[in-house]
């Protein structure tokens, strides 16, 4: 019992799961999971949801890639990383220089460490001396980052998440944290039912946090810009805005009202469906709060309005007053642990790390001196128009790290046709995902669980993980795996452990300037968004990201949504269910969750199951312009009327939302369109 005893032991991590960041103590005897134990967390306290309870048996699931593997003849071989790493730097150094450093791409991770994600974009700048870099947050969040850069002037959330139980009043827009942000929804369900905090949930589908509001409405799909509008135009008519805090704080504000005119409440109640009177009531629940938080999701952001819709927000925000105090403000929901992070590192094509912009020359001269190589000054090429410039003939090679594109990207048969004619890819993942069939070589990573690091939750709270596990096999942490790419294409990488990365990039990022790994020892967390580098837990405090400190309103026009041909008569929307984790490639292989939510299925409302003759469990043919998917119909009051719900964690063409979502995207960030998606149903047979 006592040698039992020594090899039991407790380490801190991060949960990899949401973009809430809670953190644990992790009970491991070698390579078994004993047990979660949260404690002293920051976030969460003694809570955790199902997923950061059980979700973690992935690590150690038969399917993890264990060996570099390299396709010769059609056939994955395994190898040794010398001859994967060789065959890699090879490949991509030759294409580079036959082609051009444009001709590569790289695409990073919300899942890896934040010191992989600096990594990766130097990998980017420094060895292929390209801007062409992106992460995940293309899918799902950048629309809400450029809504904020454009009214506030930084991309993250105003506050604290303990902040949002000091608002009076909660307006959730277009997000399920019930289900996707849960110990954050826990936050708010106690301060509404405790402390008399109000809440609003503006969604199409009846989530749980909208059977718990106290107003909840339905816009039409893609609307929900035009009720912002109406009740903040509604707001400045009645006087009820915040003049003294716009005259200090904010631009603009006569040229907004004249583009407010035209959003009265008739022409809101015509576009959205919502009631004149519903409107009132929410702009009076607005004036009568101390303190309003909006949090929203994709329900939001992955619209062609996306963006705008967001600016919407920040805009209601300013105008009433709700920024620069606990208890009020945008929050953005980030969906990955790491989104937040991989973004604020500078995996993006126009932003260096710490969010200094590659069009910025004071920064791009101090980037150019610690890399020794020229930056182009021209941002790189987002994910959606890398697979464009594959399929016009000029990027040639991709490498991808911890990111499915063949499930994630909207348009899935198009993605693979793309992925198919690239002259060489790299992916590097924890398992052999759907995307990996299209690789030359695949490149085994190791989880969270299993390296150092640090990780950005979604209130840009940085916190360190430990490793609790050793590496499976010959998996190897992502930082490990870029340093002998890089250094295998001329680089001098001597990184011995993460905090030497996380150095080198606070260094050259002023946000991050007092943060390090003394200050983020144990549970302690530091909070970027400062000018001069220390910790603030409350964004703007001494004035908003521009040069004169004032916010400025976004003037932008509600466009209308994509319109379907008329046979495309149901609209489908998709999002997360509580047990799993986005695509479900980690949480499917977890036993527990498997256990709990074993089937896909398409949620029908009843009245459409009725006005059809679908039973409950039919099977059911799923049409859009740009795929079909077959699965089980469950019959359920949350939806209504013609909208139909997939919970996005599906990895099987057969039924992953993807193969029905088409090429639609965001007019100013390109992110795709996914709720904006719109079918035609057959039924195949009863249950
Ligand atoms: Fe993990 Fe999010 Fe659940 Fe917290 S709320 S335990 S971060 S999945």
């Amino acid at each position: 019992a006592a040698m039992r005893e020594t090899r039991t032991k407790k380490t801190k991590t991060v949960c990899t799961f949401c973009g809430v960041g809670c953190s644990f103590e992790v009970w491991t005897k070698d390579r078994e999971i004993l047990k979660i134990q949260p404690s002293e967390g920051p976030v969460n306290a003694v809570s955790t949801c199902v997923k950061g309870k059980f979700g973690w048996d992935f690590v150690n699931s038969e399917e993890r890639l264990t060996k570099p593997l390299i396709r010769k003849n059609g056939q994955f071989v395994e190898s040794s990383w010398e001859e994967a790493l060789s065959l890699v730097a090879k490949k991509l150094g030759e294409i580079k220089s036959h082609y051009g450093k444009d001709s590569v791409g790289l695409i990073s991770s919300s899942k890896i460490t934040n010191e992989e994600n600096y990594l990766i974009q130097k990998l980017a700048r420094q060895v292929f001396e390209t801007n062409n870099v992106d992460n995940c947050s293309r899918y799902c969040q950048s629309p809400a980052t450029d809504g904020l850069m454009r009214t506030v002037g930084m991309g993250g959330d105003a506050g604290t998440i303990k902040d949002i139980a000091k608002a009076g009043l909660v307006i959730i827009v277009g997000a399920n944290p019930a289900e996707g942000h849960p110990v954050l929804a826990t936050r708010v369900k106690r301060a509404h039912k405790l402390h008399g905090q109000k809440l609003i949930v503006s969604d199409i589908r009846k989530n749980e946090m909208a059977e718990r509001s106290d107003i909840f409405i339905r816009p039409k799909q893609g609307t929900d810009q035009v009720w912002l509008m109406a009740v903040t135009h509604y707001m400045i008519q009645q006087g009820w805005h915040d003049q003294h805090f716009i005259e200090a704080n904010v631009n603009f504000f006569s040229e907004y009202k004249d583009m407010l005119e035209k959003y009265t409440l008739e022409y809101a109640e015509e576009i959205t469906g919502i009631s004149k009177e519903t409107l009132i009531s929410i702009a009076e629940m607005i004036r009568d709060a101390d303190g309003t938080c909006v949090l929203w999701g994709m329900g939001v952001t992955q619209n062609n309005g996306g963006s705008d819709t967001s600016a919407a927000i920040s805009n209601l925000l300013l105008a009433t007053g709700n920024y620069r105090r606990p208890g009020a403000g945008a929050y953005p929901l980030r969906g990955h642990n790491n989104v937040q992070g991989a973004c604020d590192m500078g995996t993006l094509p126009g932003w260096l790390p710490g969010y200094q912009h590659v069009e910025d020359d004071n920064a791009r001269a101090k980037f150019e001196v610690a890399y020794g190589v020229s930056i182009d000054k021209k941002p790189g090429l987002n994910n959606i128009e890398m697979l464009q410039s594959i399929s016009e003939g000029k990027m040639k090679a991709m490498y991808l790290v911890g990111e499915d594109m063949a499930l994630v990207d909207a348009d899935a048969n198009h993605v693979d046709k793309v992925l198919s004619a690239l002259d060489f890819f790299v992916v590097q993942d924890i398992f052999f995902s759907r995307t990996a069939q299209y690789a030359d070589v695949i490149l085994p990573a190791a989880p969270s669980l299993e390296k150092d690091g640090t990780f950005t939750n979604t209130e840009r709270r940085v916190q360190r993980l430990y490793q609790a596990l050793p590496t499976l096999g010959d998996s190897k942490p992502d930082w490990w795996i870029i340093q002998e790419v890089a250094n295998r294409l001329g680089a001098n990488w001597n990184y011995t452990h993460p905090s030497e990365i996380f150095a080198e990039m606070a260094s050259l990022s002023p946000i991050f300037a007092k943060a390090n790994y003394e200050t983020l020892e144990g549970w302690n967390s530091f909070f970027w968004g400062s000018p001069n580098g220390e910790s603030t837990p409350l964004l703007y405090e001494d004035g908003f990201n521009f040069p004169d400190n004032k916010a400025r309103f976004a003037l932008s026009d509600w466009v209308e949504p994509y319109s379907f041909a008329e046979e495309f008569d149901l609209h489908i929307n998709n999002g997360r269910i509580l047990e799993h984790f986005h695509e479900g490639n980690m949480t499917n292989k977890s036993k527990g969750i498997q256990a709990k939510v074993p089937d896909i299925f398409v949620e029908v409302s009843p009245e459409l199951a009725k006005e059809r003759g679908i039973t409950d469990g039919a099977l059911v043919r799923l049409v859009s312009p740009f795929g079909a998917v077959k699965l089980n119909a469950l019959i359920t009051d949350r939806v209504q009327k013609n909208e139909l719900f997939l919970p996005m964690n599906s990895v099987n063409k057969e039924s992953a939302i993807n193969f029905l979502t088409g090429p639609i995207y965001d007019s100013r960030t390109n992110t795709p369109a996914y709720k904006q998606t719109k079918v035609r149903m057959e039924v195949l047979s009863d249950r």
